[in-house]
């Protein structure tokens, strides 16, 4: 009888072909998240035709490559890897965009989940490129404050609007002419400004109120959360270093390369600059791959590449850039979705049951046939109260949505 096993199991492996796409299918043991902040769905496929990204179109020809659109949430950083790393919608994280958000309430988070799930021996790591909107760590913060203090502050918040509606009109009206000049302090591109907070009384006592950042509760989950490494080379590096330091243990990922987004903010999203970094985000991406295949863990690792938002088309900013792709080696990945749609991909691969998670997560995933609408983002961004100003070339498309491609 167990020959006959051993016989059949070995006619199916000749018969079925490669080892590795049926090992892909199972369950995985470890899973790499790879963030490509800011990568513009219309820009990488142009990159994918012109054979600029080899690696992601090795990860698509393996799995799939799918169309996500973000359809809640701001097409910001925070908004972004918040639903990614949750999927969950802002109503239930706090965190709407870059300026309205809060710290994501204990146990939502992939790394909480996975930790929950699995136990200490599961190794969580975050290795991310940006110092402000992905990755740091901002405790929330309560203090008692005067009315002296409270008039104060408000008197400063209120200089702060102002003097914010004065930048932004400065900011078109250097957009609209010849390039911007550089700021004289290298800032992080597209960070915004420091949060001052706000205040609120209770039982007429006044209070001064900072909201955590997104990340700050979920970051003690993780066996090591690193971020403000900047540079592609950096993260990658440390990412290959941890990958090394953690191979005899299972493990979830999850590595953050900014060089897009911030060359997208400085130059644009149709200049060289942008391009190359695409360029660069593949480079890291395959010499990750490359050391997992050195370390043995390539057939039991799968890996996602996605962005937690695009860029506006030709423009320097993303106020409304709603598309971006999901590359994977994941054969099971099967349909389009969602932002939301990505952390409940990658629990239900690592066996999670999702049906028990309280409250109900906001995405499905990728791998099973959808029970709610997969929506698709509108060209032009859905009518608010308040509108920004546009930035030029918004809306225009120059690409319709990338057809699903499956594996060979
Ligand atoms: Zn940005």
């Amino acid at each position: 009888m167990l020959r006959k096993i051993v016989l059949s199991l070995s006619l199916a492996f000749l018969v079925f072909g490669p080892v590795l796409a049926q090992e892909k299918a199972a369950k995985p043991r470890n899973i790499i998240l790879i963030g490509w902040d800011g990568a513009q769905r219309a820009h990488v496929m142009e990159c994918l035709e012109r054979g600029e990204l080899p690696n992601l179109k090795q990860l698509a020809q393996e799995g799939a490559l799918v169309n996500i659109d973000i359809v809640t949430g701001a097409t910001d950083t925070k908004a972004g890897w918040t639903q990614i790393l949750t999927g969950y919608n802002p109503e239930v994280t706090g965190v709407y965009s870059n300026g309205r958000y809060r710290d994501v309430p204990k146990g939502l988070s992939i790394f909480e989940r996975l930790k929950e799930h699995f136990g200490p021996d599961f190794v969580c790591v975050a290795v991310i490129g940006k110092r402000e909107h992905c990755g740091e760590i901002r405790e929330p913060f309560k203090r008692q404050i005067t009315d002296e203090e409270a008039a104060k502050i408000q008197a400063q918040q209120q200089a702060a609007a102002k003097a914010k509606q004065a930048q932004a009109a400065k900011k078109q009206a250097a957009q609209q002419g010849a390039a911007q000049a550089k700021p004289a302090v290298p800032a992080q591109p597209g960070a915004g400004r420091q949060q001052i907070g706000r205040i609120v009384e209770e039982n007429g006592v006044k209070y001064l109120v900072f909201e955590g950042s997104p990340y700050y509760t979920m970051h003690k989950a993780c066996d090591v959360w690193e971020y403000g490494l900047m540079e592609d080379e950096k993260v990658g590096t440390r990412a290959i270093e941890l990958l090394e330091k953690y191979k005899d243990r299972p493990f979830f990922f999850f590595v953050h390369f900014a060089s897009v987004d911030h060359q997208g903010h400085r130059f644009g999203e149709n200049s060289k600059e942008y391009n190359d970094a695409l360029i660069s985000n593949d480079t890291w991406t395959g010499k990750i791959i490359a050391k997992l295949k050195e370390l043995g863990l390539y057939d039991k690792t799968l890996v996602y590449v996605t962005a937690d938002h695009g860029f506006n088309e030709g423009a320097t900013g993303h106020s409304y850039a709603p598309y971006v792709v999901l590359a994977t080696n994941d054969p099971l990945v099967k349909r389009d979705g969602m932002r939301q749609d990505i952390a409940p991909t990658i629990l239900a691969r690592f066996g999670l049951d999702l049906s028990r998670f309280q409250p109900p997560l906001d995405g499905e995933p990728l791998t099973q046939p959808a029970t709610k609408p997969v929506l698709k983002a509108p060209e032009t961004p859905p009518a608010r109260p308040k509108v920004q100003a546009q930035q030029p070339g918004q809306g225009k498309l120059r690409k319709q949505a990338a057809p699903v491609t499956q594996a060979p």
